[in-house]
């Protein structure tokens, strides 16, 4: 089983299904990866902020040392956390996260969220989190997202990352970095499902050949893991009637409809599981089609509703830094 590739406006292939590391446990996360390699994914998704790139890196070593995979064959997507901004602070950072790695570049090196907060040391806490004082104050930094971009675009000249790009962007920051860019952002990554299809911004990044990458398509079910009220209180989409109608029809399980609505659009995916026949069940969301009836009725799905917010996690996240007026709800990212 192998993902089809989309073409990055930086010249690079991306596969479009890959592997999402976000709360992968510690303990059991070079196993995953690995696993994940042998079920064929060649994309991972990871990020300082997942604080687990050691054990991906372990596991990664592990694959390439048994000769199921060459350091080529693989995409590997990293990202920048806020605390590390400051453009004298983004080559290092990333360094470090390349030794996690136990790699000499990223395929993918994305801005993490455009949010800038003050440095913590790497050698105090890490990964350093949202608070200043790990606990709950929130130290705002003055790096600008230019100062920040240009430090990504360096990383792509000395040859530490092939491409680079944004995540959590809305559509005033891209046009934004869209102003000063040298190197173009190859790729938007964002929260899209169907209670959460965010056209305009996709229409946007298409536009500028920029691709979208979905995260979190099954909506509320990774985040029922964090005990959030938001995703408890709506309906799982893998058990709304459109959609286990259409996964029955087309003879593939809930999520493979997820997936495939969204790869159909042409956008890429990195859902997450730890279990190795779910790994190969959710790459294998290319070889079919919904049809036009099926693709109409999720567009009706679409309720605006974000789950990937800190105040959804905790009231007490005093970082409500973006208003969504479609829908009334403080938008974070
Ligand atoms: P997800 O949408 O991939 O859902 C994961 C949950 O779905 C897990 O509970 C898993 O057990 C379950 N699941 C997976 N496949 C299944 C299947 N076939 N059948 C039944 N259940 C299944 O969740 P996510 O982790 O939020 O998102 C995926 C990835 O996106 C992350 O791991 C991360 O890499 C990335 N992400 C990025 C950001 C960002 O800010 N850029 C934010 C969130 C997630």
């Amino acid at each position: 089983m192998a993902s089809p590739t989309i073409k990055l406006n930086s010249g690079y292939e991306m596969p479009q299904v890959g592997f999402g590391l976000w709360k992968v446990d510690n303990a059991t996360c070079a196993d995953t990866v690995y696993n994940a390699i042998k079920a064929g994914y060649r994309l991972f998704d990871g990020a300082c902020d997942y604080g687990n790139e050691k054990e991906c890196g372990e596991g990664v070593a592990r694959a390439i040392k048994d000769g199921l995979v060459k350091r080529e064959d693989l995409f590997i997507v990293s990202k920048l956390w806020q605390t590390f901004h400051e453009k004298d602070k983004v080559e290092p950072i990333c360094r470090r996260q390349l030794a996690d790695w136990q790699v000499d570049y990223f395929d993918l090196f994305l801005i993490h969220f455009p949010v800038a907060l003050e440095y913590v040391d790497p050698g105090v806490r890490y990964p350093p989190g949202w608070f200043y004082d790990g606990d709950k104050e929130v130290r705002w930094s003055k790096a600008t997202n230019q100062e920040t971009w240009a430090a990504m675009e360096k990383l792509v000249d000395g040859g530490l990352a092939r491409s680079i790009g944004v995540s959590n962007y809305q559509a005033q920051t891209v046009y934004d970095t869209l102003k000063y860019a040298r190197i173009r952002p190859a790729t938007l990554q964002i929260e899209l499902h169907p209670y959460l299809q965010q056209n305009d911004l996709v229409r946007l990044a298409r536009a500028e050949n920029i691709v979208v990458t979905a995260y979190s398509s099954f909506g509320p079910t990774g985040f029922i893991e964090l005990d959030m009220d938001r995703a408890k209180n709506v309906a799982p989409l893998m058990e709304h009637e459109a959609i286990t109608a259409m996964a029955a029809r087309c003879n593939k399980t809930p999520a493979q409809v997820l997936l495939r609505w969204a790869t159909q659009r042409g956008l890429a995916v990195i859902p997450k599981t730890s279990r190795p026949a779910v790994m190969a069940q959710n790459l294998d969301c290319t070889n079919f089609d919904l049809d036009q009836a099926d693709m109409d009725r999720i567009a009706k799905m679409d309720l605006n509703l974000k789950f990937n917010q800190p105040t959804n996690v905790s009231a007490i996240y005093p970082l409500q830094v973006h208003y969504f007026p479609t829908d009334k709800l403080w938008i974070f990212g």
